[in-house]
């Protein structure tokens, strides 16, 4: 009896390791507030316990209050997926010395937790190097992967990867891109990749950065049907020369933010994607309100997918946010006719809203500033390490 007794104590403790030391625990990477760094005191608190496996985090830029109310009138007052989400707050975009943003700077404080001067990416205004959240993903061991609509090159995912101050410089971005070593890398700019004696270039050389991708270990993506069917990482898909434009063989925001999250979370270790509804500021800077609205659609479609992919899973968090406001959009109604009042071609100082789901996205609920959204996604992929530090290479 008593050597029965033993024998279910030991199978019992044996069941209790093996729980600890498989996958059950590191889902959840628990953190002591007491042991971050780098946070203000009052931050480090509202730290949750547990912490996702994956993050998403979505910009929509230039998308605005009002925006979104235009979209939502345009579908009879019917919510939008962004807005069902149960976690909602705001941010404020100012830039460093200006009280209006452009989306490099915005961009930056996003990904770093730095305020920067206007046309800066992943750089102080003094030019110091800022550690973004992909580089602090990537070096904690999780695949980073950026999504968009417009060129891969384009400001927003650009802060994502490289340190410059010139933010035009698209094809010395997509070279600087490349030697990032990021895990995904799709939307559009194929033109920036291939020299200069290549019919689609927009290079003004002969550098062949898709040869430079494909000797570091990169799968290029051309078509929609070469998307859905990739299965390796790392992979570079360029669907168009220039932005997004609806192709035939270009994918959807929708399919490339599902596709991408897949491919990203079958690391175990976990996974950072940013995701650009980048011409919803494209069609607000011409006051194009139904483009503004086709936009916000397609960018919706996508955070529905996010967050029908992060359900089914249980340990993603998807964080909806913009860079700032385009067009100073105010909606008016005369006799029950709505009409929309631009106030400017370029962007305001408007606040932009924020939406959240899933693990930890409660402590992004209410208003922040902008820089919040970087510090605080630093914070999640490491405890040990300061959110800014200088490097040696950009
Ligand atoms: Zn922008």
């Amino acid at each position: 009896m008593r050597k029965r007794l033993m024998l279910l104590i030991i199978v019992s403790c044996c069941i209790v390791l093996w729980i600890f030391q498989s996958d059950i625990c590191t889902r959840l990477l628990p953190v002591k507030a007491g042991e971050i760094s780098g946070l203000k005191e009052e931050e480090a608190i509202r730290l949750p316990r547990h912490l996702p496996r994956g993050v998403i985090l979505m910009i929509g830029d230039g998308m605005g209050f009002e925006h979104i109310k235009a979209t939502r009138l345009s579908l009879k007052n019917a919510k939008l997926e962004m807005e069902k989400l149960p976690v909602s707050g705001s941010l404020t975009t100012y830039s460093y010395g200006g009280a209006v943003t452009d989306s490099a700077a915005a961009a930056t404080a996003l990904a770093t937790g730095v305020k920067t001067s206007n046309g800066y990416l992943g750089m102080s205004p003094k030019g110091i190097l800022l550690e973004n959240v992909s580089e602090v993903a990537s070096r904690t061991g999780r695949r980073v992967g950026l999504v968009t609509t417009v060129t891969v090159t384009h400001a927003t995912p650009a802060a994502f990867a490289v340190h410059v101050n010139a933010r035009k410089d698209e094809a010395s971005i997509a070279t600087a891109m490349i030697l990032k070593r990021l895990d995904l890398i799709w939307g559009g700019g194929y033109g920036f990749f291939v020299p200069e004696y290549v019919s689609d270039s927009l290079r003004k050389d002969n550098t062949d950065v898709i040869k430079l991708a494909k000797n570091n270990g990169y799968k290029l993506l051309r078509k929609r049907s070469e998307m859905a069917q990739s299965d390796s990482l790392p992979s570079l898909g360029l669907f168009s020369r220039g932005a997004l434009n609806g192709g035939k063989h270009e994918p959807d925001l929708a399919e490339m933010t599902v596709k991408a999250a897949d491919l990203l979370a079958k690391d175990k270790r976990g996974f950072f994607l940013m995701v650009e509804g980048g011409k919803i500021d494209w069609a607000a800077h011409v006051h194009d309100l139904p483009g503004v609205i086709r936009e916000i659609a397609s960018f919706d479609k996508a955070i529905s997918e996010a967050v029908r992919f992060a359900e089914a899973r249980g340990d993603v968090m998807v964080l909806v946010v913009a860079d700032h406001e385009t067009g100073g959009l105010d909606l008016l109604d005369k006799n029950g006719v709505i009409s929309a009042d631009w106030t400017t071609f370029g962007h305001t100082d408007r606040d932009v809203p924020l939406y959240g789901y899933g693990p930890g996205a409660k402590m992004f609920a209410g208003k922040h500033d902008n820089t919040y959204i970087g510090r605080m996604l630093i914070q999640y992929f490491t405890t040990v390490e300061k959110y800014t530090k200088i490097l040696l290479s950009a």
